[in-house]
C-alpha cells in the first residue's frame, strides 16, 4: 500500500513517490528567536508522521530541516531582523540567541518523540551557497540587482508564479508583508529580496559581490533543499502560512534553477488555535510544550491531543482536551501492561488493514485512534500487538507502563483539607485547593462517593 498525501498545488491526493526505495523530504524549520509554542510544534509533528509513515512500509526517508537563524524579519512595519530584535531584549550576542532556542527546539522534539532529521542545517552557515544560487538566479536573468545595493527576484521571470497558492501575479496588491522598505527599489512589488544590503547593519552581515548584506528568508530553503537533497524534494512540510509567500517564492526559485517542477508534493498543516483563539506573542494566547509538563500533564498527551484530530483541519486545543488525553494515554499504557501478561509475547505487533489504509490515506490519525477505541473494547486475543502496531506511527510509548507513584504529605494534607473544605461547602477553597494538587500533578475528580485522585 502506497502512502497518499493532500497536495496543495494540484488540490488532490497524491502518491508518495520513491526511488530506490527513498524518498526525500525537507520541513520548514523554527525560526530560533523564541520557544516554539505547540502550533510550531503541531507543523513538525506532522512532518514526523509522514516519515514515520513512510519507514513503517520500508523505506527509507532523508528528511532535511531547516534553522532560521537569520534573514526572519518581523512582520511589522519596523521591518526587523527577528534574531536581532530579540538579541536587543535580551542583551545577548544574536548568535547565542539562536543557539539557545536552537538548544530548546531540540528539546521539545524529543519530549514529543518526533524523530530526528538526518541533518539541521542552518542559514547562518549556508551563506555561500545561498550567494552562488542568487549568482545563478541573476545569471539566468531572474534576478536583479536593485537602487539600494539589494538583490532581488523578478516575480515575473517565473511564468508558473501563483500555481501553489493560488494567486495570480497581477491580482496581487502592493502592501504585502516586507514590502514596505523595498518599494522603490523593486522593479515590481510582488519582487522580494534574495540578499539584502546592510544599511545600517552591523551584526550578522556577510560580504558579497553585491557589498555586504543578509540573504532573505525564502532563498535559504531554496538553496538548503536543493543542494542537500540533490535537486529534488518528494514531500516538502511546512504550515499553512507558509503557503504564501514563503513557499510560492521558494518554489519559484528553485525551479528556476533546476528548469524543471523541484517539490513533487507540498503539504501544509492547518493552524492550531488555543482556548478558541489564535496564538500570538502579542496577544499573551500562546502554549509551550513546558506549560504542559508543569501541569504534571505528559508532554505525549498533547502529542495524543494533536493526533485527535486531522492535521488538515483548523484545531482548537484547550486544557480539558490535553487533560482527557493524558488520561486516555494512561489508561492504554495500563491497558498494554495488563495484556502483556495475556498475549503471546513472539509477536512484538501485528498489522491491522484498517489502521495500515487509515495511514496510508493521508494519515488520518483519528481514524486509527477510533480503530483502537474499537479493539480496545472487543475481545480479540492480540490487543496488544495491534496497538504496539499503530504506536509506531502514533509515537505515544504505549508499552512503558505505567509509574505508580505515591502521594507525599504535602499533596496528603491538601486532599485531606480539600476534602473539608467540601463537607463544609467552601466551593472557592475547594476549588484554589484543587489548582494547588494539579499543579503537583494529581488528576482530581468530584464524583458523587466524594473526591478521587490519579
Ligand atoms: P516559525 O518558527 O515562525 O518560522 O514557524 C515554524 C513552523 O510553525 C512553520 O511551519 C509555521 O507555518 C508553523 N506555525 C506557526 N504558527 C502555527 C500555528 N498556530 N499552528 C500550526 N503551525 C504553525
Ligand atoms: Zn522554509
Amino acid at each position: 500500500m502506497t502512502l497518499r498525501l493532500y497536495d496543495t498545488k494540484s488540490r488532490g491526493l497524491k502518491e508518495v513517490a520513491s526511488h530506490n526505495g527513498a524518498t526525500s523530504m525537507y520541513c520548514c524549520g523554527p525560526t530560533v528567536y523564541r520557544d516554539a509554542h505547540v502550533g510550531n510544534l503541531r507543523s513538525f509533528l506532522l512532518a514526523d508522521l509522514i516519515s514515520r509513515a513512510l519507514t513503517l512500509s520500508g523505506i527509507k526517508v532523508s528528511l532535511v530541516q531547516n534553522i532560521t537563524d537569520v534573514g526572519h524579519m518581523s512582520e511589522d512595519f519596523q521591518e526587523d531582523d527577528k534574531i536581532l530584535t530579540q538579541a536587543l531584549i535580551e542583551k545577548i550576542d544574536p548568535y547565542e540567541i539562536a543557539r539557545k532556542y536552537e538548544e530548546k527546539f531540540h528539546q521539545d522534539l524529543s519530549r514529543l518523540n518526533i524523530k530526528k532529521a538526518m541533518v539541521y542545517p542552518k542559514a547562518s552557515e549556508s551563506i555561500e551557497l545561498m550567494q552562488s544560487m542568487i549568482a545563478e538566479l541573476m545569471e539566468k536573468g531572474c534576478a536583479y540587482l536593485g537602487n539600494d545595493g539589494s538583490v532581488y527576484f523578478d516575480a515575473h521571470s517565473y511564468p508558473g508564479y501563483g500555481e501553489l497558492s493560488g494567486n495570480r501575479i497581477d491580482a496581487l496588491k502592493p502592501g504585502h508583508k516586507h514590502e514596505v522598505s523595498e518599494d522603490t527599489a523593486k522593479r515590481f512589488h510582488a519582487d522580494w529580496a534574495l540578499w539584502k544590503a546592510a544599511g545600517k547593519r552591523s551584526e550578522m552581515i556577510w560580504p558579497s559581490p553585491w557589498g555586504p548584506g543578509f540573504p532573505g528568508w525564502h532563498i535559504e530553503c531554496s538553496a538548503m533543499s536543493m543542494e542537500i537533497l540533490n535537486s529534488h524534494v518528494d514531500v516538502h512540510v511546512g504550515g499553512i502560512d507558509l503557503r504564501f509567500p514563503h513557499h510560492e517564492n521558494e518554489r519559484a526559485q528553485s525551479n528556476a534553477i533546476t528548469g524543471q517542477e523541484s517539490v513533487d508534493i507540498w503539504v501544509h498543516g492547518e493552524h492550531l488555535l488555543f482556548e478558541g483563539r489564535k496564538m500570538s506573542k502579542s496577544s499573551g494566547n500562546v502554549l509551550l510544550l513546558q506549560d504542559v509538563i508543569d501541569r504534571g500533564l505528559d508532554p505525549l498527551a498533547l502529542r495524543l491531543c494533536l493526533l485527535e484530530n486531522r492535521y488538515r483541519s483548523q484545531m482548537d486545543l484547550t486544557w480539558s482536551s490535553i487533560q482527557a488525553a493524558h488520561e486516555l494515554l494512561l489508561r492504554w499504557r495500563g491497558k498494554l501492561s495488563e495484556w502483556a501478561g495475556s498475549e503471546p509475547s513472539v509477536n512484538l505487533w501485528e498489522v491491522d488493514s484498517e489502521i495500515e489504509s487509515a495511514i496510508n490515506n493521508d494519515i488520518d490519525t483519528p481514524k486509527i485512534l477510533i480503530r483502537l477505541r474499537a479493539i480496545e473494547k472487543s475481545d480479540q486475543k492480540n490487543k496488544r500487538a495491534l496497538f504496539m502496531y499503530a504506536d509506531q506511527i502514533l509515537g505515544l510509548n504505549l508499552d512503558q507502563g505505567v509509574e505508580e507513584k505515591t502521594l507525599t504529605e504535602q499533596m496528603k494534607e491538601l486532599l485531606d483539607a480539600r476534602s473539608i473544605a467540601r463537607s463544609e461547602k467552601r466551593w472557592s477553597d475547594s476549588d484554589d485547593l484543587r489548582v494547588q494538587l494539579e499543579g503537583l500533578g494529581l488528576i482530581i475528580k468530584d464524583t458523587p462517593e466524594g473526591q478521587t485522585w490519579s
